[in-house]
C-alpha cells in the first residue's frame, strides 16, 4: 500500500487509475483510450472562461488566460464528437469523471498514473508539475504527452523523487487508432518505471512502444514537422492548392485521403507551430529554415483556424 514504506522509494506494480490533465484534442483522446482498456480515468482542464479571474486563487488557474476557453464539464461531449468516435463502448464513457484543476486536484493522490497533456508550452508544464508534485502520491508515475518539448528541461526544478517516477509517453492522434507511442525517458527515471509503461502500453493499450532519446521533437515529429514543412515550402513556390497537394501526398501515392492538410486539421494549426519552435540551438541549418512556417500560417493562426477544433482550419469544419 501507499506511504507504509516512508523514505523508501515505492514502485507501482499496476496501473488502474490514471488522471490525464488537459482535455483539450489529445487529453480527452487519452481519456477516451485509457477508459476503452478498463482503467478509471479522471480528466480534468483549466476552470472555465465564465469564472472571473479573480476568484480563480489557484496556482495553476490564477492569471493563466493562455488556453481558458474549454469546459472541462463538455470534455465527454467534445470526445464523443471526436469522429471516428473515440469510446468503443457507452460503459467506457461512464469510466470517464470529468472535473477541474482546482476543485478535484486532490484527487491526484490517489492516481497510479498522472498524464499531462495541455497546451504545448513550457512554462505551463513547468508550472503545472510543480503543483503536481504537492498533490501526487509518493510512487503516482507522472508523464508528459509533450510533442518535442525537453522533458529534462520540463522537471529540473523537481525534487529526485518526481523525476525517479517522471518520463514522456508521446501518443500520436487520434490516440484510439494510431498505434506508435514514443516513450522518452529522463535521465533519472528508474528503470523498473520503464519497463511498466512499456509493458502496459503494448500489453493493456496495444501500442507499439519505441523508446527515444531526449532530443528537439524525439523521433516521429522530427522527421514528420520537416516533412510537413517541406511541403509547404514547395507547395507556395509550385503554386498548388491545398487540394492538390492533399491528392499528391495522399491518394496517388496510396496513401490515406488524410494526407497533408486534412491532418493538419485534425492535429491543430496552434499545435503544429508550437512544435516546429521545439527546436532549441540545437537544430540549425537547412533544417531550422525548413521548419520556419510560411507567414500564411501565422496568419490562419491569428484569425483562430487552427482546425477541427475550431470552426475553420485548411478545410471548412463539416
Ligand atoms: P489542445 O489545445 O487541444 O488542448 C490543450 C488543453 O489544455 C486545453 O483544453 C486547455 O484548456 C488545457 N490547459 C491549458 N493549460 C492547462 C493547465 N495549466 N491545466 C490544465 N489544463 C490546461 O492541445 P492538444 O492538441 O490536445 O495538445 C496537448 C499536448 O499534446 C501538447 O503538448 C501537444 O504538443 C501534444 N500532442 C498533440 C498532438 C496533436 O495532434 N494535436 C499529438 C501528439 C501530442
Amino acid at each position: 500500500g501507499k506511504g507504509d514504506l516512508k523514505g523508501a522509494i515505492v514502485i507501482k506494480r499496476t496501473i488502474q487509475k490514471a488522471a490525464v490533465l488537459g482535455s483539450g484534442v489529445m487529453g480527452a483522446g487519452i481519456a477516451a483510450l485509457l477508459a476503452n482498456s478498463g482503467i478509471s480515468v479522471l480528466l480534468l482542464d483549466i476552470v472555465p472562461e465564465d469564472v472571473p479571474a479573480n476568484e480563480t486563487q489557484h496556482p495553476v488557474s490564477k492569471g493563466n488566460k493562455l488556453v481558458r476557453n474549454r469546459l472541462s464539464k463538455d470534455a465527454i461531449k467534445r470526445i464523443l464528437h471526436q469522429g471516428p468516435a473515440a469510446f468503443t463502448s457507452k460503459r467506457n464513457v461512464e469510466r470517464v469523471k470529468t472535473g477541474n484543476m482546482e476543485d478535484d486536484i486532490a484527487q491526484l493522490q490517489e492516481m497510479d498514473w498522472i498524464i499531462e497533456a495541455v497546451v504545448e508550452n513550457l512554462e505551463v508544464k513547468k508550472n503545472l508539475f510543480q503543483v503536481v508534485e504537492k498533490y501526487k502520491g509518493a510512487d503516482t508515475l507522472v508523464s508528459t504527452n509533450t510533442s518535442g518539448i525537453s522533458i529534462h528541461s520540463m522537471v529540473k526544478e523537481r525534487t529526485k523523487e518526481f523525476k525517479s517516477h517522471f518520463l514522456g509517453t508521446h501518443f500520436f492522434n487520434p490516440p484510439r487508432y494510431m498505434k506508435l507511442l514514443e516513450i522518452i525517458p529522463h535521465t533519472e527515471t528508474l528503470p523498473d518505471v520503464i519497463s511498466l509503461i512499456k509493458s502496459f502500453s503494448e500489453n493493456t493499450l496495444g501500442k507499439g512502444p519505441v523508446v527515444a532519446a531526449d532530443t528537439p521533437n524525439f523521433i516521429a515529429n522530427r522527421i514528420g514537422t520537416f516533412g510537413l514543412l517541406s511541403t509547404v515550402h514547395h507547395m507556395l513556390e509550385s503554386e498548388w492548392s491545398i487540394g492538390e497537394v492533399d491528392s499528391l501526398t495522399g491518394v496517388l501515392i496510396g496513401r490515406p485521403k488524410s494526407a497533408t492538410f486534412r491532418t493538419l486539421d485534425i492535429v491543430g494549426l496552434d499545435t503544429l507551430l508550437y512544435v516546429t519552435k521545439n527546436h532549441s540551438n540545437e537544430i540549425r541549418g537547412r533544417e531550422a529554415e525548413v521548419l520556419q512556417p510560411p507567414p500564411f500560417m501565422e496568419k490562419m493562426r491569428e484569425k483562430g483556424w487552427l482546425g477541427s477544433k475550431s470552426k475553420q482550419g485548411f478545410y471548412k469544419k463539416v
